[in-house]
């Protein structure tokens, strides 16, 4: 039996932390402040927005909702995003992805300035992350890496495999298990003999967004599975990529869907937010 990973205890106690940091910044007069864009009726976007800002409000955060309308142009939000680059005010923006199909969404993770960047998007702070000089820790695989670290469970050395090769979640994961010393396999939806891959994890992160689609036949024993998909199943619940029945009594740890990663993503997002007040404001 597996001990499971509570992600909603360990994004609380990052939020405590998050609170105390804000708290010294006030004091230092700066009011760190998110800024969050929204285009169109997306009901999923629409229930991360509002995660999002009930976080900021918990942790003392300014939130700035800018909720525009689906036919919204490129351009348009572009302009919106320089003049938010520009405002000394906002200390961290991000635009909840996707947008709808006709704005180019390269384009609009290019305008937002590297410095406020706090999804850790652009390709800078990709190419930083690369370099291990990053900023700014990709939300969700920083949640990944604040769990392991909460547990105690060690990367050095050990067998990572992770399914999945997304820029949000898969590529960036692999960095920063790298940079704690893991040993990386990135598997995909080419990958051929996937089972004997990951049956060599130690860690084995699940990013495919498919309902059950690890089981236990793909898990070592022992293993510590992380479980970062969000699906539903034909019941129409909620439930992550791995079997958790099944994979829950081969692995040494496991992370729930819900309450393992997700609660974490929004966790780091206000993490960043208070490095970002810190740079921009020369303060440590
Ligand atoms: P994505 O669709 O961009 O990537 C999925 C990846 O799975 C691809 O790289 C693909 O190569 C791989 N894949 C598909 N079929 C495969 C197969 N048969 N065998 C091996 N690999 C296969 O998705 P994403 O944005 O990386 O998200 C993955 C999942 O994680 C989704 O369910 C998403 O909702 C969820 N997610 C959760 C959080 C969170 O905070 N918990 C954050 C981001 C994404």
């Amino acid at each position: 039996m597996a001990l499971i990973i509570d992600g909603k205890k360990v994004s609380s106690a990052v939020k405590e932390d998050v609170k105390k940091s804000v708290e010294e910044l006030k004091k230092q007069g700066v009011n760190p402040c998110l800024a969050v864009i929204i285009v169109g009726n997306n009901p999923a976007s629409r229930t991360y927005v509002n995660n999002k800002k009930k976080a900021c409000e918990e942790t003392g955060i300014i939130s700035k909702e800018i909720a525009l309308d689906e036919g919204t142009s490129t351009e348009q939000l572009l302009e919106i995003i320089e003049k938010l680059n520009l405002d000394r005010d906002v200390n961290g923006i991000l635009c909840q992805l996707p947008v709808p199909g006709h704005i180019d969404e390269s384009k609009v993770i290019s305008a937002i300035s590297p410095d406020k960047d706090v999804d850790a998007f652009h390709a800078v702070n990709v190419g930083k992350l690369l370099q291990g000089v990053q900023s700014f820790q990709p939300c969700t695989p920083a949640g990944i890496i604040k769990m392991l670290d909460y547990y105690n469970i060690g990367i050095e050395g050990k067998n990572c495999v992770i399914i999945g090769r997304s820029n949000i979640v898969g590529k960036p994961m692999s960095m920063l298990l790298l940079q704690k010393n893991g040993t990386v396999t990135i598997a995909h939806s080419k990958t051929k003999n996937l089972k004997e891959i990951t049956k060599t994890a130690d860690i084995l992160v699940a990013a495919v967004g498919r309902a059950n689609f690890v089981t236990a036949d793909m898990v070592k024993d022992g293993a510590v599975v992380i479980d970062v998909g969000i699906n539903r199943n034909e019941d129409g619940k909620l439930c992550g990529d791995v079997l958790f029945d099944e994979v829950e009594k081969k692995a040494s740890y496991i992370t729930p869907v819900p309450g393992g990663v997700g609660p974490m993503t929004v966790s780091m997002l206000l993490e960043n937010t208070v490095t970002a007040a810190k740079i921009q404001n020369n303060l440590k």
